[in-house]
């Protein structure tokens, strides 16, 4: 997806950058955006990280509003983590396939069963599931997470691809939730191994969100941060890299020297094309409508925002694995 100069009003691309910069400035708004929203919104976005770096982001801002440029679990983060802020989401369509696998009824009905046992969250859930949750975590904690949760046996929900990843580095037992990531399930086995094949030369990193079978055959299983991190490190100059297409191009951005491929490349169907839906739904006319028209403004009851919060705030004491 490069980034276009006509967007989808068939309005150019450059006065809706021009408009959302003034609109920041007017309204004293910060703009946070994930590694996987579309490359134009990474142009007028303030801070542009991962779960962890955002809701890092988001502890510290003095800006009275925050316009959230990803999906819906984040915003709420962000307005769990500074109740007396505004937070914007540009388009209520930017849900999350893998947070939606969980409920609070869902989750308390799983607890009940495992009665006393520590539940370590995915912070890709919904904010009534956090505050069910001891401690939360990203793909940039998890294993800190679960050697911080009490016990030797801890529930990990909701992400059983992320359960896969961590089980082989704990001594602790592990039970996982039934839930994925359809984007990165979706990445196979032998799309990689038909990747390989073209690339043989290429270093495999992928996410932990990925398949047992996809993580088995990468060089390294890294978040979205570590991903970038470890190409700048490289001494390499080829790479497969397994996760959403919107990280793939920003790495290729980043390092234009270096050849970067996404899975894509060898299947074009829609389930395959690494792109999450989700993240895709915020458009640039929409960012700017966000901040023309006060929409979506996030809400979390506060009895929720206060559970949720000391969950969260374990996590941000913990800092990164990778
Ligand atoms: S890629 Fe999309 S569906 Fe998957 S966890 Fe991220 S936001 Fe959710």
């Amino acid at each position: 997806m490069e980034t276009p100069k006509i967007t989808d009003d068939g309005t150019e691309l450059e006065k809706h950058i021009d408009a959302i910069k003034r609109l920041k400035q007017e309204r004293h708004a910060l703009v946070l955006c994930h590694t996987y929203q579309r490359p134009e919104i990474h142009l007028i976005a303030d801070i542009v990280g991962d779960s962890y770096a955002l809701s890092l982001a988001a502890t510290k801002t003095t800006h009275p509003i925050i316009v959230f440029c990803g999906v819906h679990f984040m915003a709420e983060t962000a307005k769990i983590l500074n109740p007396s802020k505004k937070v914007l989401l540009p388009t209520l369509d930017a849900g999350c396939g893998l947070a939606e696998t969980i409920t609070a009824n869902g989750v308390r009905a799983w607890k009940a069963q495992y009665p006393g046992l520590p539940l370590v969250l995915y912070i890709n859930s919904p904010a009534a599931v956090k505050a069910e949750a001891d401690i939360i975590c990203t793909s940039t904690n998890t294993l800190k997470a679960v050697e911080a949760a009490y016990g030797e046996t801890v529930l990990l929900a909701p992400d059983k691809n992320l359960y896969y990843n961590t089980q082989p580095k704990t001594r602790k037992k592990l039970i996982p939730w039934e839930g994925y990531c359809p984007v990165h399930k979706a990445m196979s086995v032998d799309m990689l191994e038909y990747a390989m094949m073209l690339h043989p030369d290429a270093e495999v990193i992928v996410h932990p969100e990925c398949n047992p079978d996809v993580t088995a055959l990468a060089h390294a299983v890294l978040s979205t941060s570590g991903m970038v991190d470890y190409v700048k490190a490289s001494s390499k100059n080829e790479f497969i890299i397994g996760t959403e297409l919107g990280l793939v191009q920003m790495i290729q951005r980043m390092f234009p020297e270096k050849k970067v491929y996404p899975f894509t490349e060898v299947s074009k169907t829609c389930d395959n094309s690494c792109v999450c839906p989700y993240m895709k739904a915020v458009t640039i006319e929409k960012v700017r409508q966000a901040l023309e028209k006060d929409r979506y403004e996030i809400a979390v009851p506060e009895e929720i925002r206060i559970k949720a919060l000391a969950a969260l705030q374990r996590m941000l004491l913990l800092g990164r694995d990778t």
